[in-house]
């Protein structure tokens, strides 16, 4: 079934740069998407227009069966919590620790106080836990932020988005900050969120090669349009 769908999006920043023109794809469930492209292309455009963090100028996007276009504050909220968001440069709350930042996840950052462990309850907590364990940071639980190597603190922000039980993981170049061990430690995961878990993960490559390694299919973008959608292999014949 199908998750997302874009029908003739498109987005202007003021009035003169046309990021995207007439983008039209579809994500099926549980598929590992990857976005590819060079600097500027608009990926990651394409990809806040799927979670409002930028707001479309024209078209239409269906997620989940429903228009996000045009929906209510208190909708997007709900919305946005089947949407998790690995960014990156992480975007955690560094003098806080991993488990604060990954329950925050639930708040959404309505508090970014210290000691707020208290907030939460034993089940939350224990869920916050073993999705820390399920990435290897059963011994960072309670280390700040700060502390930790770019791999672990990627693994950290993709557990804030887990904790939520999202339908897509939108990952925005989510390994460009990062060494050739860590990336692919978390290009693992990834794969596995979306196998394992049936997680849509929809992820902005510049790496081509990663891509081609990891994904079900691949979405080529430049200058705002889409330039291929198809499997990996298919690119391959075209080279
Ligand atoms: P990519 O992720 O592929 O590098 P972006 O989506 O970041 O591409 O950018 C696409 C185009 O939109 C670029 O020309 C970029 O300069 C422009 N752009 C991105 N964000 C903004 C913004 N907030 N205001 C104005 N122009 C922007
Ligand atoms: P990666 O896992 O991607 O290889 P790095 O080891 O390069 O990450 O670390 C990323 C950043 O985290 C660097 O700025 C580094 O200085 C910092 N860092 C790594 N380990 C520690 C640590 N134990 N204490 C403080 N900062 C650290």
């Amino acid at each position: 079934t199908t998750l997302l769908e874009f029908k003739q999006v498109s987005k202007q920043y003021g009035s003169d740069t046309k990021a995207l023109t007439d983008v039209n794809f579809a994500v099926k469930e549980g598929e590992f998407v990857s976005i590819i492209g060079p600097s500027g292309a608009g990926k990651s455009t394409l990809l806040r227009c799927i979670n409002r963090m930028i707001d479309a100028s024209n078209g239409e996007i269906i997620f989940n069966g429903a228009s996000i276009l045009g929906i209510k504050k208190r909708e997007l909220k709900r919305l946005r919590t089947q949407m998790g968001m690995v960014f990156q440069h992480y975007n955690l709350v560094n003098r806080l620790s991993v488990i604060e930042n990954v329950l925050h996840g639930r708040l959404g950052y309505k508090s970014t106080l210290e000691g707020v462990l208290g907030l939460y309850s034993k089940e939350e907590k224990n869920q916050a836990y073993a999705i820390l364990k399920t990435l290897g940071l059963e011994g960072q639980v309670y280390k700040r932020c700060d502390q930790l190597s770019g791999g672990q603190k990627q693994r950290v922000g993709i557990a804030r988005a887990l904790v939520q039980n999202p339908k897509v993981l939108l990952c925005d170049e989510p390994i460009a900050s990062l060494d050739p061990n860590a990336s692919k430690v978390i290009m693992d995961l990834l794969r596995n969120i979306s196998t394992n878990m049936g997680i849509t993960v929809i992820v902005n490559l510049h790496q081509v090669d990663t891509a081609l390694k990891y994904s079900d299919r691949i979405l080529g973008v430049n200058k705002g349009t889409i330039v291929y959608n198809g499997t990996p292999a298919g690119i391959d014949n075209e080279q």
